[in-house]
């Protein structure tokens, strides 16, 4: 069907248990290494959807799409494998035509706005940081999770527009916090993947050259998935952004692969330790001790680490006995937009939670 898409059809069989062994067996032979010669040999994977006639389709153009989407679903769930269309898949497809529609003119519209988490460097409890987070306040669906609104806008190529536009908020606040109370709060900006491979002019970079602000005052957030196998033009961006003294800082760390050998190569300033790590330090020994090991490897590599998703005064104990440099979580604050930070950051350190002893 497609440059490597195939369809199967099945004209006699009714019943799931023939389906599911006829699929087994595809999946069994895809699975075998394909001998290229030479010596080469390659391995592939094989997604499989599966839509039956008549309840998903009366037709092949029906039955196609829907197969197509329940393949999807096998991709996204980390491929090989196979899976069956459900009228709740057309249902979340329709879902997501609509969303990204109105996704559409959001920003225009004024839906968007930049939400400010404070960064707690942890021996003093002070805000020395902020992460923005995005929001989209939906007309009618109220706040939609940029969880659910982030992947829709790479798909459909609005990425590029916001993102430009959230460091551009960005630098803005920056500024007026700096007016406001004397302070220049750094702030840690989140790029996708997709964002960071598509966005070829990064204007966003100009305007913020332009704005005059202290070194070291932006840093951009990505996942280690992109440091794996860099493209050149990946390379050239973090160059740039070294040029420019922006911080590099790994997102979600601990998650993916963790290969540790771009630590170096690439010069990152900050490891966030997913929240998943600090969900469990409490009660799980082995987190405790994965925990400590990757606070101490990045500090030898000259690395600062910030512990996301900090709920509780225990975690936050540990996590400070561990030598962690910063704090962020529901424990210290919530995101909060632009005027309450600001809010936050003008009352006396004394008004500044203190730890319990
Ligand atoms: P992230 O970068 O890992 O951001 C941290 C998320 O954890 C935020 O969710 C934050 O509200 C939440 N969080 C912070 N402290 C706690 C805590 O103590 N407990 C719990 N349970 N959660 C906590 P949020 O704001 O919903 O953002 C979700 C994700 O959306 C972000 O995850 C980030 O990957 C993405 N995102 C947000 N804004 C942007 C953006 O401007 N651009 C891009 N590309 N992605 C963004
Ligand atoms: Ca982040
Ligand atoms: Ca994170």
């Amino acid at each position: 069907m497609g440059g490597d898409e195939f369809t199967v059809i099945l004209p006699d069989c009714t019943d799931a248990v023939s389906i599911d062994r006829i699929v087994q067996k595809i999946l069994q032979v895809m699975n075998q290494p394909f001998d290229l010669g030479m010596g080469d040999i390659a391995h592939v994977s094989c997604s499989i959807g599966i839509a039956l006639y008549p309840d998903n389709g009366e037709d092949s153009d029906e039955l196609m799409q829907h197969a197509d989407q329940a393949m999807y679903v096998v991709k996204q769930g980390g491929r090989n494998g196979f899976c069956y269309f459900t009228q709740n898949m057309q249902q979340q497809a329709e879902e997501k035509i609509n969303l990204t529609h109105d996704l559409h003119g959001a920003l225009e519209r004024g839906e968007l706005e930049v939400y400010y988490q404070p960064i707690i460097e942890m021996t003093n409890r002070r805000i020395e940081k902020a992460e923005a987070l995005l929001r989209w306040h939906h007309p009618h669906r109220g706040m939609v999770s940029p969880a659910v609104f982030i992947p829709l806008a790479e798909e459909s190529g609005l990425i590029l527009s916001i993102g430009a536009w959230v460091v551009d908020q960005t630098v803005q606040a920056i500024k007026d916090w700096h007016e406001a109370t004397g302070q220049w709060i750094p702030v840690s900006v989140n790029k996708s993947p997709v964002q960071f491979a598509r966005d070829e002019h990064m204007d966003w970079l100009q305007r913020f050259e332009q704005s005059d602000l202290p070194r070291h005052i932006l840093t951009i957030e990505i996942t280690e998935g992109l440091l794996l196998n860099p493209s050149t033009r990946v390379r050239d961006k973090f160059e740039l952004f070294r040029l420019h003294d922006i911080e590099l800082s790994i997102d979600d760390f601990g998650t993916g692969y963790s290969a540790l050998s771009y630590l170096n190569q690439f010069d990152v300033d900050y490891l966030k330790i997913d929240r998943s790590f600090v969900q469990n330090l409490v009660t799980d020994a082995t987190n405790r001790a994965l925990t400590e090991a990757i606070i101490v490897m990045a500090h030898k590599l000259g690395i600062r680490t910030i512990a996301e998703g900090v709920e509780t005064e225990e975690q936050y104990q540990l996590l400070k006995d561990f030598g962690c440099d910063y704090a962020q979580g529901f424990l210290l604050a919530r995101p909060l937009p632009f005027s309450q930070f600001m809010e936050r950051i003008s009352l006396p350190s004394d008004h500044v939670p203190v730890p319990v002893p």
